[in-house]
């Protein structure tokens, strides 16, 4: 046992990890960037690692990306997640002046903050804002789901992941895919530190999961389709669109209710387009509720990244509108399939899948211990 010397909050009792920092005493402070959904969920995990160290110290910036309670508030109350030390309002406008703002703020909090280490997640403007700003004050930077490659250059997600990549020293990757795709690009000639750490999601999912509890208004239902749909590729082009909501309207119509907790920028979309989308609407809904309609339907359908992991994780089958996916692993198991916005291909992947029971017999992400294993790299 070594001991840690200086007094912001962690005092002493640290484990030698064979790191020299731990070997002198001291703590370390690590600077955490969440701004979105997602973000908050993945963080969730991580920092309660974190608080369990006695040589790390966590400072929370969010963003503001997504700011009201449905989106960002139910689940820092939910998961318990420290509130923000720094909260930005950065939200709205083009992704180049809303990374732009980000990147203004969050590089004068680092330096009012002096972190030893920035954290950041997945693949949003605030994920690469963080990074950017980080890099270039010479703060080292570690990647909480680095290596996930859609290989399609039009999705703003996958401009922010390539980038936030290069400029991390730490990648943390969930998957063996995502190795590879760094190794791909040349990380296994670098100094940064390639690591296959599980997926910190399925952390979440094990870790909550007996909260699970029914959104307001259901309770009974079972077999039901669970559908999401929020990627801009869907939301902003109408052709794709109005192609999903005939599908989702002739399933919930033919084959089994659709709920769909309608993500606001889709509500815009489909407001602003005039479509008629004929399915049970709720708001979104918190993550606790979102586990609930996960363990009881009979299907996902989704153009989300997480969520497809989610039924994975919950034996669900999954068809995915999109026409390309990083979670690559789920589509040669059988778990998943990819259908684009074809009207056609989505009511007849959820017919032939619907009820069917998936079995995780790889153990594809890790079985829980993601979180553990960032924390462990991080002190190491
Ligand atoms: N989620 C939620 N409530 C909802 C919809 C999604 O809690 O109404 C959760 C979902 O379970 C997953 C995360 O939000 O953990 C995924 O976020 P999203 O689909 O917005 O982002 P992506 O994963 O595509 O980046």
């Amino acid at each position: 046992m070594g001991d840690c010397a200086l007094g912001n909050g962690k005092k002493k009792g640290c484990l030698i990890f064979g790191a020299h920092f731990y070997q002198l005493g001291f703590v370390l402070k690590i600077f955490t960037i969440v701004g979105a959904r997602p973000q908050f969920i993945k963080a969730s995990v991580v920092s309660r690692a974190i608080k369990k160290s006695e040589c790390i110290d966590e400072v929370v910036l969010h963003t503001g990306q997504h700011f009201d309670q449905n989106m960002s508030d139910v689940f820092f109350e939910q998961l318990n997640i420290p509130r923000p030390d720094v909260r930005l309002d950065v939200n709205g406008g083009s992704h180049g002046e809303m990374t732009g703002r980000m990147l203004i703020e969050i590089e004068r909090a680092i330096k009012d903050y002096a972190p030893d280490r920035v954290l950041v997640y997945g693949d949003t403007n605030s994920t690469l804002a963080g990074a950017l700003a980080a890099a270039k004050l010479h703060v080292p930077v570690a990647h909480v789901e680095a290596g996930l490659r859609s290989f399609n250059m039009n999705m703003p997600e996958e401009i922010n992941r390539i980038l936030t990549d290069q400029l991390s020293d730490l990648l943390c990757c969930p998957t063996d895919a995502a190795v590879q795709n760094l190794n791909n690009e040349g990380f296994d000639s670098k100094p940064a530190k390639v690591l296959k750490v599980g997926d910190v999601m399925q952390d979440s999912a094990l870790l909550f999961s007996k909260f699970a509890l029914p959104p307001q208004g259901l309770g009974g239902q079972s077999n039901y389709v669970l559908a999401t749909l929020h990627r801009a590729e869907n939301t902003d082009d109408i052709g794709r669109l109005s192609s999903i909501v005939q599908a989702l309207n002739a399933i919930h119509k033919n084959v089994a209710e659709v709920i769909l907790p309608l993500h606001p920028r889709t509500r815009a979309a489909i407001s602003d387009q005039g479509l008629d989308l004929d399915v049970k609407i709720i708001d979104p809904v918190g993550y606790f509720e979102m586990l609930w309609l996960l363990r009881n339907c009979g299907l996902v359908l989704t153009d989300s990244g997480g969520v497809q992991k989610e039924a994975f994780f919950f034996g669900k089958p999954c068809v995915t509108m999109r026409d390309e996916t990083e979670w690559v692993e789920l589509i040669e198991v059988g778990a998943n399939v990819l259908v684009g916005a074809d009207r056609d291909a989505i009511i007849e992947h959820v017919q032939l899948n619907i009820g069917r029971i998936v079995k995780d017999e790889l153990s594809l992400y890790g079985g829980g211990k993601a979180s553990g294993e960032i924390v462990r790299h991080l002190q190491g």
